[in-house]
C-alpha cells in the first residue's frame, strides 16, 4: 500500500507549480515504523518529517541522514540539542525565544541551521506560527541572528472544507513569500499542504508539501 501509494502521488504531482518551482514532497512520519518509513524511501521518498523529538531519536539509527531530514513539529527549546546537526530543515521556527535558542546552540557547535518561519495563517489558538501582519519584522530579526539560515516560510491551513477560504488564505501565505524573496535570495521554500488541502496549495503556489495521511493510511492513535 505505502510502495503504490508513494508512485501514484510522485506520478501524480505536478513536477513544478504554477510559477515554474520544483514541488518537494516530504513524508510526514510521526506514528510510522521505521520499516514502513524505509519502505516509502525505497519506493522514492526523499524527504521525511518528523513532529516528535523522542520519535525522530527513536528511528535515527534505523533511517539515517540518507533521506533528507525535516522537522515539522512544535520544538521545545530543551529538545534542540537531540536535532542539532541532525536536521536539514526546520519547519517550524513559530516564536521568537526558539528562533534565538537554535541561534544559540547552533552557533556554539559551529553550524548553520536552515530553517523556515511558521505563519498562523488561519490565526487560530491552537496552532503556533507568527501573525502574518508581524511576519515581515520577525523575518528580518531572525535574519540577525547567527548560526541561522531563513529559507522561506511554513503554514498549516485550518480544518474546513471552505475551499475558497482556504485558498484566500494560501494566496496570502504566496504574497508574503514572494514579498519576502524579492529581497533575500536564500528564500526558496513556501512548505505548505497537508493530505486534505495539498492540491490547492500547490496550485496557490507553494512548492513544498508534506504528507502523512496520503502515504501511510490513516494514523491510528490508539496504539
Ligand atoms: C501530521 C502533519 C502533516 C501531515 O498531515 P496529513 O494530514 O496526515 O497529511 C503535515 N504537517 C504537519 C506539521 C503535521 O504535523
Amino acid at each position: 500500500m505505502i510502495e503504490n501509494n508513494v508512485k501514484k502521488l510522485l506520478s501524480e504531482l505536478p513536477a513544478i507549480n504554477p510559477y515554474g518551482e520544483k514541488v518537494t514532497l516530504v513524508a510526514a512520519v510521526k506514528m510510522q515504523s521505521p520499516e514502513d518509513i524505509l519502505r516509502a524511501v525505497d519506493a522514492g521518498i526523499t524527504d521525511i518529517g518528523d513532529n516528535h523529538v523522542q520519535e525522530f531519536r527513536d528511528k535515527y539509527d534505523k533511517i539515517g541522514s540518507a533521506p533528507r531530514r525535516h522537522f515539522i513539529g512544535r520544538l521545545q527549546t530543551n529538545k534542540i540539542k537531540y536535532l542539532l546537526g541532525k536536521i536539514d530543515l526546520y519547519h517550524s521556527v513559530d516564536r521568537m525565544n526558539l528562533a534565538e535558542e537554535l541561534s544559540k546552540k547552533s552557533a556554539e557547535k559551529g553550524i548553520t541551521s536552515n530553517i523556515l518561519i511558521q505563519i498562523n495563517i488561519g490565526k487560530e489558538a491552537s496552532k503556533g506560527g507568527f501573525a502574518l501582519e508581524e511576519a515581515q519584522t520577525a523575518v528580518e530579526n531572525i535574519k540577525a541572528l547567527p548560526g541561522l539560515k531563513v529559507e522561506g516560510l511554513m503554514a498549516m491551513l485550518p480544518d474546513t472544507d471552505d475551499k475558497d477560504y482556504l485558498y484566500t488564505l494560501a494566496k496570502k501565505m504566496r504574497k508574503l513569500y514572494e514579498d519576502l524573496k524579492s529581497r533575500d535570495g536564500n528564500i526558496k521554500y513556501l512548505s505548505m499542504g497537508m493530505s486534505g488541502d495539498y492540491e490547492l496549495c500547490i496550485e496557490a503556489g507553494s512548492n513544498m508539501i508534506r504528507l502523512g495521511t496520503a502515504i501511510f493510511g490513516k494514523r491510528n492513535y490508539n496504539v
